[in-house]
């Protein structure tokens, strides 16, 4: 490729501060409230004009398998306060007893053999998702961000970094005003892409799949959109004498499958149509599942790719609201509402001294610098599928968020030290907020005393964080809450029918 050479020119310094966190998501969110809030001088860069990365910009407006044995701290105190200001779905009981997976279970395995917290807590088994509303999400974090003193520069793209020997001195945004400096003690990368980490030149994974027929190719995306104009009820009693189609999460596998025939451009082989993320009314639908692969497999950063797949996608969900408004009844009104400009992806991440694997998140492996936990399995949408793959609830070692090579520099949420598969679970937002609050309240101390993250006291860590009442280690929880996670792995089968691999526990636990 030609190059030109950029003149060099001045910046000017717009802040000097404790830590710097780059990247607005439920990482990011997380690292900078706490950070914040244990007195660090604390700055927030978000390319966007909101907080909540993927899930206001992705439309993901939900929280998977909070269960607040394993997760405190920032996490539940964010969805009390969804809660309070009526932005989040009430937990329905009745639902949830009616489930008809749970009383499948009863069915098949006797009520005395199911653990009772599993019959009886709702963190995700039973249709238990915190699905809550975007626009009051972004208020609120704006008002948690000005109440923890957090300086957010919004609409701000972290373009550069200033990186002087094995340490990071600064981050260098690019916005309307052009470029600007802000220089920090310690500085963390939720940019759920690994930007910070790549542009230093810290060491960063950027892997392809390891296994089945796309086999040394990047992976793609997915994304998600909202159709309003819903008659839900119509739509629900239709879905109820159609569970065969329509009964799965995923889908509408007939109805897509007959439309491809006839040249609707619908890239998955099902969608998920949820009635749940009608949080106020209005008859709004969530449907998730137009996918993108990258052509020629160019990686996802690359701006050509990223254009393919916004047109892409935008074309997948008027061609499904097109076979939807056809063909199923109560969509015979519907609009696409809203296209998210943030899909799923995956890329760079951090290498740590610990690198997690798929392995370990069976085992449920604990480890004594352990800052968090995370129960959510992989979900490789193009490879492995998500559902029947279960795990036990596991550790999340501070050595996972800290940079092996740059001694200021730590990562929280999808960018942290792990395979690729590992990181289908770890990227969900329950474990990156948590981890988060981790990465921030590490920052933070590192700061305060003049030392690299790295030389942190890991137990001071770990105690700061017990105050905030986060928790820390599976080793903390008691036996009974686990006991739900060991029946489910016990009893649990792959879908082979949705992978694309033969799924082998020792090949896979590698990654
Ligand atoms: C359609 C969809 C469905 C999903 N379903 C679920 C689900 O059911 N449950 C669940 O838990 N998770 C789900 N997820 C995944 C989840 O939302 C993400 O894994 C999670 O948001 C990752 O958090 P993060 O903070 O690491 O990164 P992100 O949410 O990706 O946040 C990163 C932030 O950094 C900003 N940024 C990036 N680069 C720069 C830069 N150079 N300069 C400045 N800012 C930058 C981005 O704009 C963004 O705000 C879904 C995601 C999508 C899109």
């Amino acid at each position: 490729m030609e190059t030109i050479r950029e003149p060099a020119r001045n910046i000017p310094v717009r802040d000097k501060v404790d830590v710097i966190v780059v990247g607005g998501g439920p990482a990011g969110i997380g690292a900078a409230l706490a950070s914040a809030r244990i007195g660090a001088k604390t700055v927030l860069i978000e390319r966007f004009g909101a907080l909540g990365g993927q899930q206001t910009q992705g439309l993901n407006s939900v929280f998977s398998r909070v269960d607040p044995e394993l997760h405190n701290g920032i996490v539940q105190e964010i969805l009390q306060r969804l809660m309070n200001g009526g932005a989040m779905r009430k937990p329905d009981e009745r639902r949830m007893r009616q489930n008809p997976m749970r009383t499948h279970f009863i069915a098949r395995y006797g009520e005395e053999h199911i653990p009772k917290r599993l019959l009886n807590t709702n963190v995700g088994w039973w249709g238990g998702e915190k699905i809550f509303d975007l626009e009051y999400y972004k208020y609120l974090l704006d008002t948690m961000m000005q109440e923890a003193g957090v300086r957010m520069y919004l609409h701000s793209f972290a373009a550069s970094t200033i990186r002087d020997g094995n340490t990071l001195k600064g981050i260098i945004t690019e916005g309307k005003e052009g470029r600007r400096a802000i220089l920090g003690k310690a500085i963390i990368d939720t940019t759920g892409d690994g930007d910070i980490a790549w542009k230093c030149g810290a060491p960063v994974m950027d892997d392809t799949i390891p296994l089945g027929r796309r086999k040394g190719r990047h992976m793609g995306s997915l994304t998600a959109f909202y159709l309003g104009g819903v008659d839900l009820g119509k739509w629900l009693e239709y879905r109820k004498a159609h569970m065969d189609e329509w009964g799965q999460m995923y889908g509408g596998h007939r109805m897509v499958r007959e439309a491809r025939k006839k040249g609707a451009y619908i890239r998955g082989d099902s969608i998920i149509l949820s009635p749940l993320h009608s949080v106020h009314g209005g008859g709004r639908i969530w449907v998730m599942n137009p996918m993108y692969g990258p052509r020629e497999d160019n990686h996802l950063w690359m701006a050509e790719e990223q254009t393919n797949l916004e047109v892409s996608l935008r074309k997948q969900a008027f061609a499904v609201q097109n076979v939807l408004k056809q063909q199923i009844p109560g969509f015979e009104k519907c609009f696409v509402e809203k296209t998210a400009n943030y899909p799923v992806t995956t890329m760079h991440r951090i290498i740590g001294d610990h690198v997690l694997t798929v392995a370990e998140m069976r085992e449920g492996k604990t480890f004594e610098d352990s800052i968090a936990i995370n129960n959510q399995p992989p979900d490789i949408w193009e490879v492995a599928g998500r559902f029947g793959y279960e795990i036990l609830p596991h550790d999340i070692p501070y050595r996972c968020i800290v940079s092996k090579e740059v001694d200021n520099l730590l990562a929280a949420g999808t960018t942290i030290s792990c395979g690729l598969f590992t990181n289908g679970g770890l990227r969900y937002c329950t474990p990156s907020m948590c981890n988060g609050q981790a990465a921030g309240t590490a920052a933070a101390l590192a700061a305060k005393n003049n030392i690299s993250p790295k030389d942190l006291d890991v137990n001071l860590l770990r105690d700061t964080l017990r105050e905030q009442s986060a928790h820390v280690s599976v080793n903390d929880v008691p036996e009974e809450a686990i006991e739900p996670y060991k029946f489910m792995k016990k009893i649990s089968k792959v879908n082979k029918k949705n992978s694309e691999v033969n799924i082998d526990e020792e090949e896979i636990g590698k990654y």
